[in-house]
């Protein structure tokens, strides 16, 4: 008779510990037969790992990579704006393959009117019906300027001519003989190009011509032969150069000369070589100095940059520059750039960081740009390795942000004035930040541009980001928060960043924003920052010089933090899938410890506190036969089921004393118990972080790992238990998940009122229109004519105080009205022209 409400006891303690672990062989109802496994292992997708390749994400036992030196003379012809140059190529087969014919990158082909990446430029014009002179400008500069490479000859060491044939911006140099494995062979090219006014044609290189003093500011930048890439992982990495996938290059050492006219002060990849021949005394005593300052130093003042602008020579002097280890080179040059340089320590290397821009860079230039260097050069040290190359360099002129070894070109410019909105300040410092940084990645982490650009931008934002907060307290970054990702991701034109550079949709938030937000969370939220960092270095260093793949990156992170991550990549990289977690429902049990009594109590008054249905509100009036009848009522009409009896009371007292201890102290809990229900509604698995508000006002937060969907990817739970009672639930308080919607994120719901603006509504017809216009032009026309015929009357009274005045309508001068209307037609007619041709 008693078992009842002992098995009501047990069932209670029971239930609450078994949704203490509630997905430990808990069936998953919601999980639906087929349902996508976001945790399935990237194995399936990555390439098999080799002898080449580990599969733990460092260069196997039998990596190799092609070696490729330059010696290069280059000659600027400032006149005809022309790139003129010989180079001998050594070429090191270090792969374990005959190579019957090599590929060589002529990027200036870019540049001819009929190159691939003219013929496949869309036909858009502008936005709408609105097009800037300027783009026109371009559009047609593009139909007749011709700036592909004019190759002169290519011959062996020996001068014999070698066989070549090229396909847009890639030409194919036919061997003698197989080039065996081990093996080196040099060749000669000698060849031209003319440079693109970047006023016209812009893109990674250029000139920009300054109209008022008729000078220019050449950045050169993929300007010479360049022996293509050949890899374990595409065999020739020859994917034509289209204009947005920017490239990938073997290393080697580099001699360059290069002759420009002799009042140019030249920036470039590498040492100066010949600074005796190049520099005067002044300047050479200058940069010795700066190599120990603690600030920047001039080694040319704005005013000596301004005084060189003034004439032109026509003799000329070449510079000689050095670089080793690097996968290209680039250079500037101008007679309009200042210079500045400050010497800086990495650890052991000795950098000078060095600045070169016109007067119009100023004053932000000099403020901002070497510093800038340096702290790039710090922050991305510590995280990556330490910067290994004697020079940085950051160069103002028409490239708005590119990069190459030791070497960058930035736009940012402060107004002719010399002031400058704080976009452009931070525009400055950021790009610089950005393009310095990329020496790590790709230049020296030598990823492959062309074909994934999100390893050298997203990689390289993601460490920007970080340099950034360093810079300054709130340092206002466009990239890398969470939040700031949210439109994109909830956006639906996306590709996944696992997409070829030329394919992707949304080129900066795919490329940039999204890898570094993305790495950004799984550094703060998801391994923490010890781990993270730790991981994210040793990808630095397994790779520094070497050609990392996307799969050496993944299985890298995992193999240095003991973190399956592939749901992170297969989620963030491998789809457009995005964060959205609702907190979908929230149960509360307690250990149910109460007497028959209590429980009989608690019943009754539940009822009680009911409202009564309608029709049992209104049936309540009706006359009821039992009661006009009382001999119709019987024992039943007395009995209440839910009395309590005394039978039932000796049976719960006896089941409370046949507990032990340990039992009794569990029905003395008074915890509650807390299931929080969760949905993924965005597809994307992530950690789910929950603050809890406790009723005193106290919080506690709640982290749990992603894989609480590994089971069921839309549904999850967990348990909270509390000693007092939680009054407010939030999810992802920090909003560090990207999370899409935070609507849903609250418990009880937060209701934030949106605000109408009010407005008088307008009869329909009470619009301004033409006829009133006119009607008021009429008007106010009039009330002129008036008013000089006033000012008239007045001026001749003033003459002649005692003569009548008798013209009542007064001739009112037809000059002004007739001159503003012509003033009105020409401003009309402007108007009519400023839409655009
Ligand atoms: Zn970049």
């Amino acid at each position: 008779m008693n078992t009842p409400f002992v098995l009501r006891f047990a069932c209670s303690i029971a239930l609450a510990w078994l949704i203490s672990q509630p997905t430990l062989g808990q069936p998953f109802p919601n999980r639906k037969y087929g349902q996508e496994d976001k945790f399935r292992q990237l194995e399936e997708i990555l390439p098999t790992p080799n002898s080449y390749r580990a599969a733990n994400g460092e260069p196997g036992p039998d990596y190799w990579q092609q070696r490729v030196d330059y010696s290069i003379d280059v000659r600027l012809d400032e006149s005809q704006n022309q790139i003129r140059g010989s180079e001998t190529i050594r070429y090191r087969n270090q792969s374990p393959h005959a190579l019957r014919y090599l590929w060589i990158q002529l990027d200036p082909n870019l540049f001819a009117s009929d190159s691939d990446a003219n013929r496949l430029r869309s036909g858009r014009i502008g936005f709408g019906n609105r097009a800037t002179m300027s783009e026109i400008d371009g559009i047609l500069e593009r139909q007749s300027f011709d700036g592909r490479c004019v190759i002169e000859s290519v011959t062996d060491a020996q001068a014999n001519r070698l066989e070549t044939f090229t396909v847009d911006t890639m030409m194919r140099i036919d061997l003698p003989e197989p080039l065996l494995s081990g093996q080196e062979f040099s060749m000669k090219i000698k060849w031209s190009y003319r440079i693109n006014n970047s006023k016209y044609i812009g893109g990674r290189t250029g000139y920009e011509m300054f109209e008022k003093d008729g000078n220019a500011i050449y950045e050169i930048a993929q300007w010479f032969p360049r022996l293509a890439a050949f890899t374990d992982v595409t065999g020739w990495q020859h994917k034509q150069y289209l204009g947005q996938g920017e490239f990938t290059l073997e290393f080697g050492d580099y001699l360059v000369r290069i002759t420009a006219p002799a009042d140019h002060i030249v920036a470039a990849t590498g040492e100066l070589q010949n600074p005796n021949e190049v520099l005067t005394d002044v300047q050479r005593k200058r940069l010795e100095q700066a190599r120990t300052a603690d600030k920047p130093v001039w080694i040319v003042t704005p005013e000596e940059a301004k005084e060189n602008e003034k004439e032109k020579t026509e003799q000329t002097k070449t510079w000689i520059f050095r670089a080793e280890a690097v996968r290209d080179f680039a250079f500037a040059t101008s007679r309009k750039f200042i210079w500045d340089a400050q010497g800086h320590r990495v650890n052991d290397n000795e950098v000078i960081a060095m600045s070169y821009y016109p007067n119009e860079g100023e004053p932000l230039w000099s403020k901002y740009s070497t510093h800038a260097i340096i702290h790039t050069l710090n922050v991305y040290s510590r995280y990556t390795f330490d910067y290994p190359y004697p020079v940085a360099i950051s160069v103002n002129g028409p490239v708005g942000g590119m990069e190459y070894p030791m070497i960058c070109f930035n736009g940012p410019r402060p107004r002719e004035d010399g002031t400058y909105s704080s976009a452009t300040k931070y525009d400055l410092i950021t790009v610089i930040i950005h393009e310095v940084g990329h020496n790590y990645f790709p230049m020296i982490v030598n990823s492959d541009e062309r074909q994934w650009s999100w390893m050298d931008e997203g990689l390289n934002t993601f460490l920007q980001y970080l340099a950034e907060q360093e810079w300054e307290q709130d340092y206002p970054s466009q990239r890398g928060e969470p939040e700031l990702i949210v439109p994109y991701m909830q956006s639906t034109n996306q590709v996944p960043i696992m997409t070829n550079s030329e394919s992707i949709m949304q080129f900066g938030p795919n490329a940039y924003s999204k890898p570094a937000t993305a790495l950004n969370i799984l550094r703060e939220t998801i391994l923490g920052r010890e781990l993270f960092d730790f991981a994210f270095k040793e990808y630095a260093r397994r790779w520094k010089f070497k050609r990392p793949m996307p799969a050496d990156f993944f299985r890298t992170m995992e193999d240095a933090t003991a973190r399956d991550l592939d749901w992170f990549w297969r989620g963030w990289f491998y789809t457009t899938d995005h964060c959205d977690i609702a907190l979908d429902k929230i149960d509360v049990y307690m250990v149910d410890r109460r007497t028959p009594d209590e429980i009989a109590a608690d019943e009754k008054n539940k009822k009680e506190a009911q409202l009564p249905t309608l029709s049992k509100k209104r049936n309540k009036e009706l006359v009821k036969r039992a009661d006009q009848f009382p001999e119709l009522k019987d024992f039943y009409n007395q009995y209440d089921p839910r009395a309590v009896t005394d039978e039932q009371r000796a049976a719960y007292q006896k089941s409370l004393e046949q507990m032990t201890e340990h039992e009794k102290e569990l029905l003395a809990n008074t915890d509650r118990f807390y299931r929080l229900q969760f949905r993924n509604i965005g597809g994307l698995v992530m950690p789910i972080i929950v603050l809890l508000t406790h009723e005193d006002g106290s919080t506690k937060e709640i982290r749990i790992p992603a894989e609480a969907w590994r089971v069921d990817a839309t549904v999850c739970d967990t348990l909270v238990i509390t000693a007092q009672p939680i009054v407010k639930f939030e999810l992802d308080p920090y909003r560090e998940t990207a999370d899409i919607n935070r609507d849903n994120n609250h418990f009880p719901p937060v209701l934030e009122p949106t605000r109408f603006q009010l407005f008088k509504s307008q009869r329909r017809g009470s619009e301004d229109n033409p006829m009133s216009r006119a009607k008021r032009a009429q008007e106010a026309k009039e009330a002129q004519q008036a008013k000089e015929a006033q000012q008239a009357k007045e001026a001749k009274e003033a003459k002649e105080p005692s003569k009548e005045v008798t013209d009542k309508q007064p001739q009112a001068p037809d000059q002004g009205g007739l001159g503003a209307k012509k003033k009105q037609e020409k401003k009309k007619k402007k108007r009519q022209l400023s839409p655009g041709v």
